[in-house]
């Protein structure tokens, strides 16, 4: 196939299983194993060397019954969900085949038929909430330097805030009432993500108080977490400059003896 040929080197065609229906198709999938993360953005997604892009490749739609979810996610589903699907979804889903390589229009349209199926299937705040961040991280036009900018300078554009706006409330009460680890995350890096998608959206009381949740975290100085420990502290700095913009010291403050405290326990 011609189509075949143009495939970039990180892209490679899979056959997959339909749990919603039982057919077999093809689709275009990133290579991980082959792309190198080079750092990761301040809402944790990845940001790969050489400006590869993969994340207009992330969900499956099947062809003949129209369920789509993020690929990784594909195959989870439950009985009740694989009716809901063949008796909601199917009946209406005119069935289309994409092409190997995506436009952004496709990219978008696979996009929202996973958010389709994500509500009949009534999936659990931790997925939705995943499904939602992911939908950010897919809008982003470019990717964020690796050490956090505030709010102004990271300029994000309106559709990422409003997926992260999404998938705040939902991953709050995953927060609460799932268990750890959440789509492969500890409590202390939940616990960031939330701090910073609520920095994004200048809701600062709520960001102070998840900044608090991760100091409180004990598990914050261990060697595992450096690398999330690190984006915490950068988040308080940046925090602590539009706190004191906000004239709040004392808060900055707070949070400041708070990280001293947690590297002394060290
Ligand atoms: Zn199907």
């Amino acid at each position: 196939m011609k189509e075949q040929q143009t495939l970039p080197v990180w892209l490679f065609q899979k056959e997959m299983n339909c749990p919603a229906c039982g057919r077999q198709f093809m689709d275009s999938y990133p290579r991980y194993s082959r792309l190198r993360i080079d750092y990761v953005e301040p809402d944790l997604r990845p940001c790969y060397v050489s400006g590869i892009n993969p994340f207009s490749y992330d969900v499956t739609v099947c062809f003949n019954c129209g369920y789509a979810m993020l690929t990784d996610c594909f195959t989870e589903m439950n009985e009740w969900q694989r009716e809901r699907v063949r008796k909601t979804i199917m009946p209406k889903f005119h069935s289309r085949h994409y092409p190997m390589i995506l436009t952004e229009e496709q990219a978008e349209e696979k996009y929202k038929l996973a958010h389709l199926s994500a509500q009949v299937m009534g999936l659990k705040d931790s997925e939705m909430g995943y499904l939602m961040l992911r939908t950010a991280w897919f809008y982003k036009t470019q990717p964020e330097p690796k050490e956090i900018q505030c709010n102004q300078e990271a300029g994000l554009n309106e559709t990422v805030l409003k997926y992260y706006q999404n998938a705040l409330p939902l991953l709050e009460k995953a927060y609460v009432t799932e268990k750890f680890p959440i789509r492969g995350m500890n409590e202390l890096t939940l616990a960031y993500l939330i701090g910073v998608l609520h920095y994004r959206l200048q809701n600062y009381e709520e960001t102070n108080k998840w900044l608090k949740v991760c100091y409180a975290n004990r598990e914050i100085t261990k060697k595992e977490n450096s690398r999330i420990f690190e984006k915490i502290s950068a988040l308080r700095k940046v925090w602590k400059n539009d706190a004191v913009a906000r004239q709040t010291q004392a808060e900055a403050e707070e949070l400041e003896h708070l990280e001293a405290e947690a590297l002394s326990e060290k």
